[in-house]
């Protein structure tokens, strides 16, 4: 694919916080960018956004990446506006903090399928459109919380690690069609989901405390996330497959 064609793509959780930045960023890289969210009013305001800053950018509104049928239509109607889906950002995430003994069956399953059954049912949907583009970029976000374990989030933890094995094993299938795919695990980003969990007293200390004992002193924000997200999806990084590359600030090395 020649870099004068126009590429789509697509970012999940586009509606708030990381994914946010990522879909403004992707549309300012010059991307037909999709943005899907359950959250209906969140991605058509982060799309319509996009677009008042003169790109080109739709929103796939209400859709639940944990139901593969969902996944599917939302990635038929963004082919038949934008053409194939070559670059996938696989953001949406559930978080999750319960003492290990006291996890149910219930929130397991549930966590598991937004932050693992998503990614495979969205790449499952794209890869095919990348194969017959001999071209592709799929970026998973992770956790920081998968290099170090977590305390309490055993669920969500072992969601996010299970993501990074995704990756490393599509980046081996998929590398002879032209597709790479690699990870980025944010730590500490100043979004909703970080402040809900300061609310509900989870971080053990305030947003603004945990920033001041941060290798870089302050917490990440959405952009810097999005900054390493529109490299892996660029033509130049092409070399880079099946990596994990931390965003955090020097909070985990
Ligand atoms: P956020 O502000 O809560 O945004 C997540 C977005 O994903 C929300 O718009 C949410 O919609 C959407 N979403 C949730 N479940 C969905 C589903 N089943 N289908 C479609 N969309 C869904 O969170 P964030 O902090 O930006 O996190 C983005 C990603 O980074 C997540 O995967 C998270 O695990 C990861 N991460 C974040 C941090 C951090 O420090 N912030 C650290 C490590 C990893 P609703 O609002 O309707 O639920």
């Amino acid at each position: 694919m020649s870099g004068t064609q126009r590429r789509t793509a697509l970012v999940t959780g586009g509606g708030s916080g990381i994914g946010r930045a990522i879909a403004l960023r992707l549309a300012a890289d010059g991307f037909a960018t999709a943005v899907l969210d359950l959250d209906k009013d969140a991605a058509e305001s982060v799309a319509g956004e996009a677009r008042g800053s003169g790109h080109e950018a739709m929103a796939v509104a209400g859709v639940d990446v944990s139901d593969r049928v969902q996944v599917n239509a939302a990635f038929e109607v963004v082919r038949s506006a934008f053409g194939p889906v070559v670059t996938l950002v696989n953001n949406a995430g559930k978080s999750g903090f319960k003492e290990f003994l006291k996890i149910t069956d219930a929130s397991w399953d549930q966590i598991m399928a937004v932050n693992l059954s998503g990614p495979f049912y969205c790449c499952q949907a794209a890869i095919p459109d990348m194969i017959e583009a001999g071209w592709g970029r799929i970026v998973n976000i992770s956790s920081s919380s998968a290099h170090s374990g977590q305390q309490y989030m055993t669920h969500y933890v072992s969601s996010k690690a299970g993501l990074i094995g995704l990756t490393k094993s599509l980046a081996l299938e998929f590398g002879p069609k032209g597709i790479t795919v690699n990870t980025v695990p944010p730590g500490f980003v100043d979004t909703p989901m970080l402040r809900g969990s300061e609310q509900r007293g989870l971080l053990g200390s305030s947003v603004e405390d945990i920033a001041a004992v941060t290798p870089v002193r302050r917490a990440g924000r959405p952009e810097d996330i999005a900054a390493a997200c529109s490299f892996l999806v660029s033509e130049e990084a092409g070399y880079i497959t099946g990596q994990i590359i931390g965003v955090n600030g020097g909070r985990n090395t």
